[in-house]
């Protein structure tokens, strides 16, 4: 099949894209300082591409190589905490670099510290999300890196890639590119393999593309290809299309907008109706909302769950809890994640979002379930 067929993604085309960049990139190993000039260029692609409509959000590594000379941290493998007190130092820097190569572009950086538990505890997620998604129509660019300093081994991406991955989920982003020391997936390691061919597109992740990753590199960087593979695995799963593309040039993304060789890997479901299914299927409701007649057909129009149309609300759940909507007969109409706990929605149901604020003292979501959040069933 050829690549045309298969209609490979465009950059141009990108609506909300994540894009990786690794320490490698980001970092003049020697200097152990930010590669200034190269993050603004990458800086200028994204004015490029936000002015073409698209949404972006950067996932940046370099916290730690960016410490490791100034604690004297130069030995290849550092024990967790050792990793955890460079990141501490050198993430200030990171955010420091990125806020200048942005601000020159007249964009607001903004910073997020995530652990693997903010992207799968569902309390975390909704608030993550919402966090990404405000910032986003606030006009910002989120630079995001994982929380070492506080992540312990059990709650550790450990790479960046994965974590770029997870943020693409969460987002629903349809486009995740990971800027990488290569121009995208080979069938085997060309560095050594003469014979080695360059791979446009994988429609699906199969074990085959995914025992291409081989070993990690040594030095500095954690991911390799392999980690690349895994988050091509949860991207395309998530129903984002995701590229391998090469990072060591200058104008990177606009290098790929203007064709430049690189991997895609294909969206394998539809990220909407994955998480709907997450939220339909797999997880146990802890509460019930019974609602009125009038709030079960504007569900079943597709509005979000307002508070007014709440008559109770049963059960003990906390706030990101999947709950099950009754319709005033009692029969089940919709299974979602309430934005409220039990004990609030009890408050506000019957009222109007307008009122929320003086029942409880603090401005919450105006829905007690946002339709994102909503399985009709
Ligand atoms: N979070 C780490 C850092 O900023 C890097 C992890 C990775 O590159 O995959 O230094």
């Amino acid at each position: 099949m050829s690549a045309t067929a298969l209609a490979v993604p465009a950059l141009s085309h990108a609506k909300r894209l994540v894009i990786k960049l690794g320490s490698a990139l980001v970092v003049d190993g020697q200097a152990a300082t930010p590669r200034q000039n190269w993050l603004n260029e990458v800086a200028e692609d994204i004015a490029t591409l936000r002015a073409q409509g698209t949404e972006v959000i950067v996932v940046s590594s370099g916290a730690i190589a960016l410490a490791r000379r100034t604690l004297n941290l130069t030995q290849p493998r550092l024990k967790l905490e050792e990793k955890q007190a460079a990141a501490a130092v050198g993430q200030i820097r990171l955010a420091q670099a990125w806020t200048e190569a942005l601000s020159a572009q007249s964009i607001t950086a903004a910073q997020l510290l995530l652990t693997m538990e903010d992207t799968e505890d569902r309390r975390r997620y909704l608030n993550a999300r919402a966090t990404l998604t405000t910032l986003l129509a606030l006009g910002c660019v989120p630079v995001i890196n994982e929380n070492d300093t506080v992540a312990t081994a059990e709650i550790r991406f450990g790479d960046n890639d994965r974590l770029a991955a997870r943020v693409a989920e969460m987002v629903e982003a349809d486009q995740l590119v990971l800027l990488s020391d290569i121009d995208g997936l080979y069938t085997a390691d060309p560095r050594r393999d003469p014979e080695a061919r360059h791979i446009p597109v994988v429609p699906v992740m199969t074990p085959e593309i995914e025992a291409m990753g081989g070993e990690p590199p040594p030095g500095y960087s954690s991911g390799g290809m392999r980690t690349k593979l895994v988050a091509a695995r949860i991207a395309t799963s998530a129903g984002c299309a995701m590229a391998i593309a090469l990072g060591h040039q200058p104008h990177p993304l606009r290098a790929l907008l203007q064709g430049a060789a690189c991997t895609w890997f294909l969206p394998s479901g539809d990220g909407r109706s994955a998480r709907k299914r997450w939220i339909g299927g797999s997880l146990s409701p802890l509460g019930t909302l019974t609602v009125d007649a009038g709030a079960a057909r504007a569900l079943l129009r597709g509005s979000s769950l307002l508070p007014a149309g709440v008559r109770v609300v049963a059960g003990d759940f906390a706030r990101g809890d999947a709950v099950r909507v009754l319709g005033p007969e009692g029969a089940e109409v919709a299974r979602g994640l309430s934005a409220y706990s039990a004990e609030d929605a009890r408050r506000i149901a019957g009222h109007r979002s307008e009122e929320i604020e003086a029942i409880l003292g603090w401005r919450g979501r105006d829905e007690l379930i946002h339709r994102d959040d909503l399985v009709l069933l």
